[in-house]
């Protein structure tokens, strides 16, 4: 047990510390990125692969106008999003610093991006579905 005196002197140290092991979460990062037919097919650092279909992908869009946002209540509270078939064609697709990806559809929309741990999680997602 340290003494009080000894504990509080490096906090700025032990703070660093979290914050390392939360980047080090967050490290997977595309490697290769293309569409394939109507998928997006993504080569991860960590060796694994991911295929997403585009108009799953879009329908998942994370930006605030596709997703909504909590109420007060925390009720998440999705607004009607019209689609048309241009909204599903991946116009192009940049990546955002070391952090993830942000596509252009074909109808415009380009405010979405998707960082690297979402996709992750949107791969499950779609596998699991039926
Ligand atoms: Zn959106």
């Amino acid at each position: 047990m340290l003494k009080s005196g000894k504990a509080t002197r490096f906090p700025n140290l032990v703070q660093r510390d979290d914050a390392v092991h939360t980047f080090e979460m967050q490290t997977v990062t595309a490697n290769t990125i293309q569409v394939v037919g109507l998928e997006l097919a993504i080569a991860w650092s960590d060796g694994t692969e991911s295929f997403l279909p585009l108009e799953f992908l879009r329908r998942h869009c994370a930006c605030a106008g596709c997703g909504g946002e909590p109420d007060v209540l925390g009720n998440v509270v999705r607004p009607k999003n019209e689609y048309t078939a241009a909204s599903f064609e991946l116009r192009s697709i940049a990546r955002v610093g070391g952090y993830g990806l942000q596509p252009t559809w074909g109808d415009g929309h380009s405010t979405g991006i998707y960082s690297y741990l979402y996709l992750k999680k949107l791969d499950g997602l779609h596998g699991e579905a039926p």
